[in-house]
């Protein structure tokens, strides 16, 4: 679409800059847009002129969500797996390698088709950035041709070749450190972002882990981390330790860890340098649980929510689901939900041309079915996306 775009009659403008409250709330506002970026934010009864034009009827409109924590590149589904849980199982994470195997036997093009359904699912939702891991290849060249095909829909592609030990590695862990250090990371790095670790008993300790991710810092690549999702650990701690941008999981955390976080913060007060990253479709879809968000809010933790959408834990796309589930189980008020699934989710991406609206902003925008961002909770499993903006151009 060529030509400047404007947004107008938007009853409650979410920006996460200048503005009331949290929020940085604007009321009676419009948005213009011009190459993808807003240009303009002002009273709607003083809009310019624009080539193209976004009637929002009074409705809310808040930046499009940044889902920080996704793993796409994946084959087969565990609906089977769900269902013994929800009959008294326990998760143990096991079931990562079921998938690792159907992944493997896949063609790219299987793979290419779910990354794009399950993409063009959570756009449908309102997300308009979303972070992909690798992780179900797990040999050098399943790994290399999963974040291949991630590359092609998202800029923030995370290697995580350290999901799990594949089970031809069960009996030496420290052979497939080697491999993923080595010959595996050679291979994915021109495709990814980010490294990542899965930093859990059953899954990497934390000295495997931290060799892993200094090897991928090494490499040029940002640090992330799966840590005290299933019990208390070292992951927390060892991600502010690497300046990881965000720990990712953050259910069972001591207050050292909190502390650690805390410890982050920026001098300027603009909350904290590594992100917790809370999954709440995990702990919904595990029956565990919640983490405390309260906690990490009070004691001045930048938080961020994220649907860590996977077939195995959380097979959800859905940004408002994680929203609702937030404000309903884990103390947030909708306004911290909000801002954790937009401008949370960028900081854990370290952006700040995304998930806020302000002048120079990338131009990403959601115009909800509904006259507030509170009735993204107050109003759950309810299709309230009425049409999303991405890059400038209605989708
Ligand atoms: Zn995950």
């Amino acid at each position: 679409m060529s030509g400047s775009l404007l947004v107008d009659n938007i009853g409650e403008l979410v920006t996460n800059g200048a503005g009331e409250g949290p929020l940085g709330i604007r009321r009676n506002a419009a948005v213009l847009v011009e190459e993808g970026r807003v240009v303009w934010i002002g009273p709607s009864a003083y809009a310019p002129a624009a080539d193209h034009h976004v009637d929002a009827g009074g409705a809310a409109v808040l930046p499009g969500f940044v889902d920080s924590h996704a793993h796409l590149v994946f084959a087969g589904d565990r609906a089977t797996e769900f269902a013994a849980r929800m009959a008294g199982q326990p998760y143990t994470g096991g079931g990562i390698r079921t998938t690792v195997g159907a992944t493997r036997a896949a063609t790219d093009e299987e793979l290419r088709l779910t990354v794009r359904r399950l993409r063009g699912e959570a756009l449908r939702q309102g997300t308009t950035t979303m972070e992909i891991k690798s992780g179900y290849g797990l040999t050098v060249a399943d790994e290399a041709r999963s974040l291949r095909i991630a590359a092609e829909t998202s800029t923030e592609t995370t290697f995580l070749g350290a999901h799990v030990v594949p089970a031809e590695y069960a009996d030496r862990p420290d052979d497939y450190v080697g491999l993923v250090c080595g010959p595996m990371l050679a291979a994915a790095a021109p495709y990814a972002k980010w490294i990542d670790v899965f930093c859990e008993r059953g899954a990497f300790d934390v000295d495997h882990a931290r060799a892993i991710l200094a090897c991928g810092q090494a490499a040029g690549l940002g640090v992330r981390l799966h840590a005290n999702q299933l019990g208390p650990g070292p992951g927390v701690q060892l991600g502010v330790e690497l300046d990881a941008a965000s720990v990712d999981h953050c259910t069972h955390l001591s207050d050292a860890d909190v502390d650690a976080l805390a410890g982050t913060a920026h001098s300027d007060g603009s909350g904290t340098r590594t992100v917790a990253t809370l999954l709440p479709g995990a702990e919904f879809s595990t029956r565990s649980p919640y983490p405390d968000a309260r906690r990490l809010l009070d004691a001045g933790v930048t938080v961020a929510l994220a649907t860590d959408c996977n077939p195995g834990s959380s097979y959800t796309s859905s940004m408002p689901f994680c929203v609702a589930l937030a404000v309903r189980e884990m103390r947030m008020t909708p306004a911290e939900a909000v801002w954790a699934a937009t401008a949370g989710g960028a900081r854990a991406l370290r952006r700040d041309d995304i998930g806020v609206l302000t002048p120079g902003a990338r131009a990403d925008l959601v115009v909800l079915d509904a006259p507030s961002y509170l009735h993204l909770a107050y109003r759950p499993g309810v299709p309230l996306i009425r049409q999303v903006i991405r890059n400038g151009v209605p989708q």
